[in-house]
């Protein structure tokens, strides 16, 4: 039976799951609050070259992703190359890619430096996960490789996707985020053209399935029976509604609570709970490189980050017209940095490069951009498993996408393109 579906947001889960529901013979409507379809994987148009707000890369595990481009003849495309990571520790920098690298980080007492190697590999191994879920990351990783290696090490990697709620995360996030990188085995992956040519490819196969994409239409409320307890609809916020069987919502949760009818204020509440945190993303492109270094972590009073990504050190730059270069906060929207004129964080952001690399200078800069999310990353606190909700509301014909559901992943595209392939199979009686 053909059935009506409407979606919540043209990101990537919105894109994907309206190509599979319409692939299983369903009719779709998309209705994105934005002007350009992509979400967090949207891009810019950066002085000649189109360039993805918020830097993204692969790891070999990251099935999902590679199954969609297969369905989108992408498959050519995806790429793999050895990605270096880096330590700017108190005005030093240290290589820490390799086993070697590791035994030679000295600002790490020796004993520690050996327990956090054989601790990268059991995380590597170990597959059970669920008892870390009651355990809190700090102490956790303090017991297995040490004070000072977590102090120095893992501190400022979890400030830096955390910023102060850090030492609330469940020690399962941990788990996951280096069981997905350590098999990954320092090799990161991305896709020729960035996500704009998977953007482009999903909208290609929308219109031949003859899915509708509203763009600039956001949804204001999800519409219900007589009853209150049947989804039958989405109303707008620039009014007039859309009559459908079912909803596929892919905003955050805190987003939906707000859209929920009348009669679901304990529902509301519980999605409410999930707190996200909020990221500000300054990119810059250089005519020179910072360091070797993709992922380059920055343990230093001076800098005012916790971390660069320089994009061109995995993805060749010749496309781009210069050294690529991320610098992400991730703060709360209510936290100063969140707030601070773009003029103002591109100049702290100068300001600290130039203390990791005091080569830089003032034309060095070829061009900048800065880009913000207010839901960047739910924060997983202990005992998350039991805050997630279920898929499928209690409202009858709502079904949830949003990166909680990968817990204790990491908020992945692949992540998200299996969910949401998942959720047109549960759609599809
Ligand atoms: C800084 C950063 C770095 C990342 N790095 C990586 C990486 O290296 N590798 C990786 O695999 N993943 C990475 N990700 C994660 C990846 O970008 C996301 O997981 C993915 O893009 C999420 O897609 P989505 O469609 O679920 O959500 P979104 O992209 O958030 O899409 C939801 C859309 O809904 C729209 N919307 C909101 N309210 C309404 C409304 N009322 N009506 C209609 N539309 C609405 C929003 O505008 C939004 O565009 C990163 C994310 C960030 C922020």
């Amino acid at each position: 039976m053909t059935m009506k579906i409407g979606i919540i947001g043209a990101g990537l889960s919105g894109l994907t799951s309206a190509l599979a529901l319409a692939k299983n013979g369903h009719y779709v409507e998309v209705f994105h609050k934005e002007s350009e379809p992509g979400g967090l994987i949207g891009s810019f148009d950066f002085e000649g070259c189109r360039l993805e707000h918020f830097y993204h890369f692969l790891c070999a595990g990251d099935d999902g992703y590679f199954d969609l481009c297969e369905e989108l003849g992408l498959k050519a495309h995806l790429r793999f190359a050895r990605a270096r990571t880096g330590f700017f520790y108190e005005g030093r920098s240290y290589p820490l890619s390799t086993p070697i690298d590791l035994l030679r980080f000295d600002a790490v007492p020796w004993m520690q430096r050996l327990r956090f190697g054989l601790f990268a590999l059991e995380a590597r191994w170990r597959n059970e996960w669920r008892q870390l879920d009651a355990i809190a990351a700090k102490p956790w990783l303090i017991d297995r490789i040490g004070l000072r290696a977590y102090e120095v090490i893992w501190e400022p990697l979890l400030s830096l996707k955390f910023g102060a709620f850090h030492e609330h995360i469940s020690a399962a996030w941990v788990w996951h985020r280096l069981h997905r990188v350590a098999r990954s085995k320092n090799r990161m992956g991305y896709l020729e053209g960035g996500s704009q040519r998977l953007v482009d490819a999903l909208l290609n196969q929308l219109r031949r399935h003859k899915v509708s994409l509203h763009l600039e239409r956001p949804v204001a409320k999800i519409l219900t029976d007589e009853g209150g307890r049947q989804t039958v609809g989405l109303r707008f916020d620039a009014g007039g509604d859309f009559a459908c069987d079912h909803v596929v919502s892919t905003v955050p949760l805190p987003v939906l609570a707000d859209l929920l009818p009348e009669g679901w204020d304990d529902y509301a509440g519980q999605l409410r709970k999930i707190q996200y945190i909020g990221v500000v993303c300054v990119v810059f492109k250089l005519k020179r490189s910072v360091s070797p270094y993709f992922w380059y972590n920055v343990n230093d009073a001076r800098a005012p980050f916790n971390g660069i990504i320089e994009y061109t050190n995995l993805v060749p730059p010749d496309a781009s017209g210069g050294h690529i270069v991320y610098v992400p906060y991730y703060v709360p929207v209510d936290h100063p940095i969140y707030r601070m004129s773009d003029e103002a964080v591109v100049r702290q952001s100068w300001e600290g490069l130039q203390q990791v690399q005091p080569r830089l200078r003032d034309q060095d800069v070829l061009a900048r951009h800065v880009a913000r999310a207010p839901y960047a990353q739910a924060i997983c606190p202990t005992g998350f498993l039991n805050m997630m909700p279920e898929h499928q509301s209690p409202l009858e014909g709502l079904y949830l996408l949003d990166s909680t559901f990968l817990y204790p992943e990491d908020r992945t595209q692949s992540g998200h393109i299996l969910r949401a392939r998942a959720c047109a199979e549960a759609l599809t009686p």
